[in-house]
């Protein structure tokens, strides 16, 4: 079977000799020296002043809103993984859908300020597949409005827009470690800013919200483990092959796929990728289903992604429509992507959606 990702695993040893620091020192998590040093190594890698290394890729939204004190609407994207627009609904915010633009699926920009009213208090939008959204424009709009911008940055670690880290922009980035993204610790994930204060009250949010016996706010557990971050430190040696080898595998889809009738996202200027889908948009559902079918015959299982489009979700009362983001997800469909695929993989499923044409 070929499925849409194959998790990368360093050698074993090289996770092993890692874990053994734990072991020898039976400390395996509260903020170990395998977290502090893996911790230390993004900050390095990203060049951004304070990140945690946390739990998940959906505690981290959660604690960014926390943190922020978000408590009203939050102008935020259809087209994105449900646990962005799950992280408002659990935090009691209230998600207001602005639809997304057709060339690199963030969010449309142009379409935030009509949304915004008394109770607007946060933009919270994603880097679609790592391409960045429009920070420009949306940073001037919250400066107008005073809004506070979260980024679910998922997607985006080692993209950079102009010359910067994607990670890097809006008043907090989150991003997910999971074993399916491009950079992962098994399940992981975390948070960064540029702000001393909200760094030091995440860091206290993170761990219950007490330090010792002293008790300051209700916080929750945000924790990772030493096992989670010898992952991390074991994977991060790999990291610039990883993404090499992907650049190289799209590179092919893109030669192969060609002559074909699909639609690719097209960033904004100023985004270097990291090359961590490769997304196809069909002219119709039809085709993307026939495809789809096609593959599955020959055990290779893309993914649609993402797919409902969550103004839709059935918890979602007040969904305004958002057209582009609805016909989008039902149009998409990521093919497999990941370091090890090989030339022949790539080759076998371009042949296979090429004769459904
Ligand atoms: C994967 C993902 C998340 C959730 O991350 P987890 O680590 O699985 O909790 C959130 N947002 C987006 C856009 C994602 O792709």
């Amino acid at each position: 079977m070929i499925a849409v990702t194959k998790t990368f695993l360093p050698p074993f040893e090289e996770y092993t000799q890692l874990l053994k620091r734990a072991w020898d020192k039976a400390w395996i998590t509260n903020n170990g020296e395998l977290l502090q040093e893996l911790e230390a190594k993004l900050k390095d890698y990203l060049g951004v002043k304070h990140l945690l290394f946390c739990g998940n890729g959906t505690i981290v939204l959660q604690m960014a809103l926390k943190v922020l004190n978000i408590k009203g609407e939050v102008i935020t994207t259809p087209f994105s993984y449900v646990a962005t627009t799950n992280a408002l609904l659990w935090e009691n915010c209230t998600p207001v859908f602005v639809d997304i633009n057709k060339n690199d699926f963030c969010i449309d920009a142009s379409k935030i300020e009509a949304a915004i009213t008394e109770k607007t208090e946060a933009i919270l939008a994603t880097h679609v597949y790592g391409n960045p959204c429009d920070i420009d424009a949306i940073n001037e709009i919250a400066a107008k409005y005073k809004l506070k911008v979260i980024y679910d940055g998922a997607h985006a670690f080692g993209a950079s827009y102009k010359s910067k880290q994607v990670l890097s922009y809006g008043d907090i980035s989150t991003c997910s470690f999971h074993a399916t993204k491009l950079f992962h610790t098994v399940e992981g994930g975390c948070i960064i800013t540029a702000d001393d204060q909200l760094a030091k009250e995440l860091q206290l949010i993170r761990s219950f919200g007490h330090v010792g016996d002293d008790y300051f706010v209700a916080g929750i557990n945000g924790k990772n483990s030493e096992f989670h971050a010898a992952m991390g430190l074991a994977n991060l040696p790999y990291l610039s092959t990883i993404i090499a080898n992907r650049k190289k595998a799209s590179e092919y889809y893109d030669a192969l796929l060609a002559p074909l009738p699909l639609q690719r996202p097209k960033a904004l200027p100023g985004t270097d990728y990291n090359f961590a889908y490769y997304p196809v948009i069909f002219n119709d559902d039809a085709s993307l289903l026939k495809v789809m079918a096609a593959l599955k015959k020959h055990a290779i299982v893309p993914r649609r992604y993402f797919y409902p489009s969550l103004n839709k979700l059935p918890y979602i009362s007040n969904g305004a429509s958002c057209t582009v983001s609805e016909s989008t997800a039902e149009r998409v469909l990521c093919l497999p992507l990941f370091d090890s695929i090989t030339r022949e993989e790539t080759e076998d499923i371009c042949k296979i959606i090429t004769a459904c044409f």
